[in-house]
């Protein structure tokens, strides 16, 4: 295993082809959260670094788009084997940088390699489309034409997989890119560009630029990039979306998330448990699609509660590289300090824990950013736990007494992420994927997260914009729809 060549070294930005040093003056530590040493440092990257991407990023258009599709794509092909052949390596890594258990990062990278098989689809997501003679011996058809230089802005909690929502696709379709990864986690996607590098896709098509908010600034004000795709929270979200309105920019911006799991009393407990389960505590409840709030209804209440707490005793909590740890500590001491502060407004608020995972210690990993399963009961809607996105492993749990009274508490939150039901009705399920709005849906599935060839959805202030990642969403997001009419004398 690599990993080590990468220690405490201060990660380079990918220009053109080639690793370059950063010039910045200001690095931000990465830290392995279950051990709290640093594993290397992040540049904050000037704007005339980020500039220097978009020049080659530029320059490089001119020819990939005139390279034939087929061609781009067996690049996407290679790509998608290197991944494989270097899975439980870029595992490690993930897993050192961001904490999550090593089977996360396993499941984390399937999905990452499914977005490059997906995107070789390109071929057929892109074609156009054309009708004869809408007068008589006129012609009119599509062409769906890559357009430039995009970007995407990418968040802390899946750093191996969240770029390649967007660049597959963006490449694919024949335009040329520039990922922007969390400066928390910039080693998984390092680890990837290496991997890249070694295949050879021409010089320009894909570049990296570590940093904050400079560079990103940077990419919306110049004039020769085309869209951002930003994935983070919604108050970053929402602020980047205004500037990309201001410079013209096209923009997808995923957002922030509290996803309400409703479970009416005809659930079958048996198998809702384990997946409510994975949905609180999966990646440590860092996921925009983890649940955040669990609707008890009815009768439902008491048996799911015990259930709950019961299950929730048995999660095994460590560091994510050892096999069967199931969930690994918070991504940063921030992000516990931040857990821990809304456990401590919960109580304030008058709910009461029936599970406390503060404090919790792990052997051998005494420095780790730790907090173990954590039930809240008798919680209101109106409480911050019930309101806000924690990104922990806390579950508040609210008994309410019909469908009803759950959609109404769901549709008075500002996110609409997902949201799951567990029945064993089919009108239940069908009302509750009818009225419920939430991007994403599951009945009696704890985890709604579309595959790749399916748009990733999400609603209200979990998503601004209207093209979604991944997919045909993608592939229209990236390219023009041009629209041409001929006439042969
Ligand atoms: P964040 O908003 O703090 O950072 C996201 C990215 O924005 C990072 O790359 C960061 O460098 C950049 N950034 C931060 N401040 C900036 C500024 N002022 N100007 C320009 N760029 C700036 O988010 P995070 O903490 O890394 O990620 C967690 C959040 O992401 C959660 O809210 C989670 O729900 C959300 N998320 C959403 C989805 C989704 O699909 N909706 C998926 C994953 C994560």
């Amino acid at each position: 295993m690599e990993v080590s060549a990468l220690a405490v070294d201060v990660v380079k930005n990918y220009i053109n082809g080639r690793w370059v040093e950063s010039k910045a003056k200001e690095t931000r530590d990465v830290i392995n959260p279950a051990t709290s040493e640093v594993i290397a440092k992040t540049p904050m990257s000037t704007a005339e670094e980020a500039n220097k991407a978009i020049e080659a990023a530029k320059a490089a258009f001119r020819r990939w788009r005139t390279t034939p599709v087929f061609t781009r794509i067996r690049y996407l092909n290679r790509i998608r084997d290197a991944f494989e052949d270097n899975y439980e390596e870029l595992c490690k890594i993930l897993t050192m940088e961001q904490g999550k258990a090593i089977d996360e990062s396993r499941g984390e990278y399937r999905r990452t390699i499914e977005n490059l098989e997906c995107a070789t689809s390109i071929p057929s997501l892109q074609m156009g489309y054309n009708t004869e003679d809408i007068a008589a011996g006129i012609d009119e058809m599509v062409i769906k034409q890559p357009l430039g230089v995009f970007f995407c802005v990418a968040p802390f909690n899946f750093p191996g997989m969240v770029p390649t929502w967007f660049w597959p696709f963006a490449v694919g379709a024949g335009n040329t890119y520039i990922v922007k990864p969390s400066e928390q986690v910039p080693m998984s996607q390092v680890r990837q560009f290496e991997i890249i590098d070694k295949v050879g896709l021409p010089k320009g098509v894909l570049n990296m630029v570590h940093g904050d908010a400079e560079v990103v600034n940077a990419f919306l004000e110049s004039p020769d990039t085309i869209g951002m795709s930003f994935v983070g929270s919604t108050r970053v979200g929402k602020l980047l979306y205004k500037k990309a309105g201001e410079y013209s920019k096209r923009a997808q911006v995923q957002g922030g998330a509290k996803n309400f799991l409703t479970v009416m009393p005809d659930a079958d407990l048996e198998r809702t448990v384990p997946a409510l389960i994975t949905s609180f505590y999966g990646c440590t409840g860092q996921r925009c699609l983890a649940g955040g709030v669990l609707l008890a209804v009815g009768d439902a209440y008491e048996p799911l509660k015990e259930a709950i707490v019961e299950a929730s005793r048995t999660v095994s909590v460590g560091y994510g590289l050892e096999e069967g740890v199931q969930m690994g500590p918070l991504a940063s001491k921030q992000g516990m300090d931040r857990v821990l502060s809304y456990i401590e407004k919960g109580l304030e608020e008058g709910a009461e824990l029936l599970l406390d995972g503060r404090g919790i210690k792990i052997k051998d990993y005494e420095n780790g950013y730790f907090v173990g399963p954590t039930v809240f009961d008798k919680v209101k809607p109106d409480m911050a736990i019930a309101q806000e996105e924690i990104f922990g492993p806390v579950i508040p749990i609210i008994h309410v007494k019909d469908l009803d009274e759950a959609i109404e508490i769901i549709h008075a939150n500002r996110y609409g992420n997902a949201s799951s039901v567990f029945t064993s009705s089919g009108s239940v399920a069908r009302e509750y994927q009818y009225r419920v709005r939430a991007g994403n849906i599951g009945i009696n599935i704890g985890i709604a997260a579309p595959i790749a060839t399916f748009p990733f959805s999400g609603m209200k202030d979990s998503f601004m914009g209207d093209l979604h990642g991944q997919g045909k969403d993608a592939v229209d997001f990236f390219t023009e729809n041009k629209v041409v009419i001929t006439r042969w004398f």
